[in-house]
């Protein structure tokens, strides 16, 4: 199983991806149906790394989610991510 840390940094890099998405759209400023698509995907893309956030990014023990708060330990129940249980 990965450890929350690699999930959560494949969630940013989804984020990441729709923000650079967003901002090509900036390229086709005359072309406003290419201009709609990239926004469209970035925005999509932002929206896809967030949910996958929440979805994945937990702690193996109590569940909870743990947003920016990253240690070795969980800040809610105390466990070791690493530990078996
Ligand atoms: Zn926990």
């Amino acid at each position: 199983m990965k450890s929350p840390f690699a999930k959560a940094w494949g969630c940013v890099g989804i984020m990441m991806i729709g923000v650079v998405l967003m901002m090509s759209s900036l390229a086709f400023l005359n072309n406003e149906a290419l201009m709609y698509l990239f926004l469209f995907l970035g925005v999509a893309g932002i929206i896809a790394g967030v949910v996958l956030h929440y979805k994945t990014v937990r702690c193996p023990h109590c569940g909870s989610h743990l947003g920016r708060v990253y240690g070795p330990r969980c800040p809610f129940c105390g466990k070791d991510y690493k530990a078996k249980d």
